[in-house]
């Protein structure tokens, strides 16, 4: 008889120290609180729900060398020890050798934006993510979407939807000229395209381009290993390298990056203004003292600094990376089985449910994808989040609701937080709501802030 074949597993490469119990709540409760949070995820209690995939921002299970550096905080108004460990990580991993901390990715955004935008310009970039895009544009630019067109396209299988079409890059050179474009503001993987990495060879052309019209590139490192993971992945020439040499090849193309620490280095709070350039340096140096706090500290403690000192070691450890992206892969491949229509291929942090195909019987204006969210926490307490036309927004110019090709509803894993036993509750949920699909009815919007309205919006079933 032929030997059976073994399949042979991964693991996480850890185990639980620590445990925060969790509970499961009544339909009838769930059905209660959602329409009291107007239909917005956001505006639901942590205490109502039960697995939390709304983001993977700030909550992520820290390491125990994490807690242990929180302890040795140097909480000095200036000149803290943490702060110089943390810088030394910077450069040691993102190559950068200036850095000013900020408490969060948006204020280096803040930041970044006003040095180096002009009212008129025109910023280019690989889709957009929210607040990136809207400091942009407080600052004065008009954002110019540059992705190639398969990142538009929920079923391609592009293996680098997150790449940039040089074509499009160069129609805007031509048409506004290299000096209304301060830089080019490069993701990865895009978030918006559902965790979708770009490729070196593509990040290589582009910064060719760039180099020839004196266009500098700036990039958006807050999940930056799971790009080098892809990298090593699916593209020839970089299996035997590691993620910290790849990381430290990406970062090569840019005079700069900024970076939301919520994500990548597996804290709680805190964010990275890093560049190459001695006089941004020296000028967001300046600005943050007057937004964020001394430039040794930037709104955060020493031992937050700390925390992010350490997870930066950790980041860029492979098997960390894998464990991640494999659970996100294994709740891709579970939800296959009743076939549930998601964003291909699966990407790095999260699952992204194609809510248009999902709710086909919908319209956008009928919010989709906010709906769907709002369904799956009622089916289960399982909190994901739109990212479709409510994320959107509107053109700050026309007012006019903008429609996005994408409606999704993106379900995020936090790092080191949940079992595979989490993603089976999870993937069971969403399929139930895929059968059940044809009596959901859709929403109408009853509030919307000016800003970022996805976060506070209000919703009332139609
Ligand atoms: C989270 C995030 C930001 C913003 O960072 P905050 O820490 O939430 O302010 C910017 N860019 C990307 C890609 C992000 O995921």
């Amino acid at each position: 008889m032929a030997k059976k074949v073994i399949k042979r597993s991964w693991a996480e490469p850890f185990k639980i120290k620590v445990v925060e119990p969790i509970k499961m709540t009544t339909r009838e409760h769930r059905e209660k609180e959602i329409k009291i949070a107007g239909y917005n995820t956001f505006l639901l209690k942590s205490e109502d729900v039960y697995i939390d995939l709304l983001t993977d921002s700030g909550t992520n299970a820290m390491s125990d060398r994490q807690w242990a550096g929180m302890m040795v905080g140097d909480e000095a108004y200036a000149g803290s020890r943490n702060f110089y460990h943390l810088w030394d990580n910077v450069k040691k991993y993102y190559g950068m050798p200036y850095f000013v901390p900020t408490h969060q990715g948006r204020a280096a955004e803040h930041i970044i934006s006003k040095i180096l935008i002009k009212d008129g310009d025109f910023v280019p970039g690989n889709m957009y993510f929210t607040t990136t895009r809207l400091h942009q544009e407080l600052a004065g630019a008009t954002f110019v979407d540059v992705i190639i067109d398969e990142a538009h396209n929920p079923k391609s299988e592009h293996p680098f939807k997150g790449n940039i079409d040089l074509e499009k890059l160069k129609n805007l050179i031509e048409k506004v000229g290299a000096k209304k474009i301060p830089y080019v503001s490069v993701a990865g993987p895009v978030n918006m395209a559902g965790g979708q990495p770009f490729s070196m060879e593509n990040l290589k052309e582009v910064h060719k381009l760039c180099s020839e019209h004196k266009i500098k590139l700036w990039f958006d490192a807050t999940r930056a290993t799971e790009n080098a993971y892809f990298i090593k992945e699916r593209e020839a020439g970089y299996k035997e390298k590691s993620i910290a040499e790849i990381l430290k090849e990406i970062c090569s193309y840019f005079e700069g990056i900024w970076v939301s620490a919520k994500k990548d280095l597996m804290v709680n709070i805190g964010g990275i203004l890093a560049t190459k350039n001695k006089k941004v340096f020296e000028k967001a140096r300046n600005m943050v003292v007057v937004y964020e706090g001394l430039h040794t500290y930037g709104g955060l403690a020493g031992r937050d600094m700390e925390a992010m000192a350490i997870g930066l070691e950790e980041m860029v450890e492979y098997d960390n990376i894998r464990a991640r992206i494999g659970q996100v892969e294994y709740f891709g491949k579970e939800l296959d089985k009743y076939g549930v229509p998601y964003v291909r291929p699966i990407g790095g942090h999260a699952i992204f449910l194609d809510a248009k195909r999902f709710l086909s019987h919908l319209t956008q204006d009928q919010f989709p994808a906010q709906t769907l969210a709002a369904e799956i926490y009622i089916d289960s307490g399982v909190r994901g989040m739109e990212r479709g036309i409510v994320s959107a927004g509107r053109d700050p110019k026309t007012g006019k609701e903008r429609y996005p090709k994408l409606e999704l509803v993106r379900l995020t894993f936090p790092r080191r937080v949940y079992t595979q036993a989490h993603i089976d509750v999870a993937v069971e949920s969403i399929a139930t709501v895929y059968q059940n699909r044809k009596n959901i009815t859709g929403l109408k919007m009853i509030y919307e802030p000016e800003y970022l309205r996805f976060f506070q919006g209000r919703f009332e079933k139609l």
